[in-house]
């Protein structure tokens, strides 16, 4: 099935083979990088696949910084790459730890669950850690009646939303630039042409947008919903790469964004070239280390985060070549 792949992709398809290398890739890659990744998946997904990989001597990991590191530190034996270490996802250098230990002074005893797209650092301060598809489920497992959480605030009203235990912003002014730009109008306008669709929010959008949307969740339960339903026609609020994801699996139906440019500018960074630059030289540069002193707490809290029942397996979208 090798013909349906350019050159590049078909060179970098051999040498994963040759030297053992496991790439992941999240779901806002270009759909060029999901076609030659061995697992495409949310940041929950991805973390789970990450957790010492059978047989394989490299991690390429395709998403922003924080995503690697994690890999990084669920894998510490088999070394992870990033295809371009410039890919860093503004919300989670948004919040830093000194932050945080404001917040816990603020208010002694209660547990903060910070959301995995934060720095290491960050993480180093937390009681426990969650993704998009695990919020709610994290949040109902620290067993108390109320948790400090963040850094995302449209996520935060999310889980507000879905549980009884008082969320306590970590920062209220914490959002995703590309969720963060979602409308209730853009629904409206296109659902005046498709009134039987289906519509699909990510959680860091506006919370306006999860209310009058049918469904709300992560990009791994995004594509569980949209293989599910019954609808012709889908309307997502969701970073592009996603959307084209599931426009490529599902020819069958509409698959429509919200708008056209919600692109994260960040998770675009990575190209074939630098894939095949990683597999080919190994460059120091792009090998994904976390400080020794935060790896062990971490460690600690993903594991417990893996263990939660969270969602459904990572998709295959890629084409078996080898
Ligand atoms: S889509 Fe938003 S939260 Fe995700 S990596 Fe990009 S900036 Fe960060």
């Amino acid at each position: 099935m090798t013909e349906n792949f350019n050159e590049i992709q078909k060179r970098i398809l051999e040498l994963k083979k040759e030297k053992k290398a496991l790439i992941l890739a999240h779901n806002y890659q270009i759909l060029d990088i999901q076609e030659i990744a061995d697992f495409v998946g949310d940041s929950l997904q991805l973390a789970r696949k990450s957790e010492e990989p059978n047989g394989y001597e490299m991690i390429i990991f395709a998403g922003v910084k924080f995503m690697a590191e994690m890999a990084a530190i669920l894998s510490p034996t088999i070394p992870v790459y990033i295809p371009d270490p410039a890919a860093l996802c503004p919300l989670a250098a948004y919040l830093d730890a000194e932050k945080t230990r404001a917040k816990k002074k603020e208010y002694p005893g209660v547990p903060v669950v910070v959301y995995v797209n934060t720095t290491a650092e960050a993480k180093s301060e937390a009681d426990m850690i969650c993704t998009s598809g695990s919020a709610v489920e994290v949040v109902e497992s620290m067993g108390v009646d109320r948790v400090i959480f963040g850094p995302d605030s449209n996520l935060a009203d999310y889980v507000r939303t879905h549980t009884n235990v008082e969320i306590i912003d970590l920062d209220p002014d914490g959002l995703c630039y590309v969720h963060a730009r979602f409308k209730t109008e853009m629904l409206d306008e296109l659902k005046k042409k498709y009134p039987d669709s289906l519509a699909i929010a990510h959680p860091e959008c506006p919370l306006e947008v999860q209310q009058v949307s049918d469904m709300v969740g992560s990009t791994g339960m995004m594509a569980n919903t949209v293989a599910e339903t019954d609808a012709k026609v889908v309307l997502i609020a969701t970073e592009l790469g996603m959307v084209q994801q599931l426009q490529k699996r599902h020819p069958d139906k509409t698959i429509l964004p919200f708008f056209e440019d919600a692109i994260c500018r960040q998770m675009k960074k990575h190209t074939l070239e630098k894939i095949l630059d990683v597999l080919e030289n190994k460059p120091e540069e792009n090998l994904v280390t976390v400080p020794e002193e935060y790896v062990p707490h971490i460690r600690k809290i993903l594991e417990a985060m893996n263990k939660l029942k969270g969602q459904g397996p990572a998709a295959k979208v890629s084409v078996e070549t080898t």
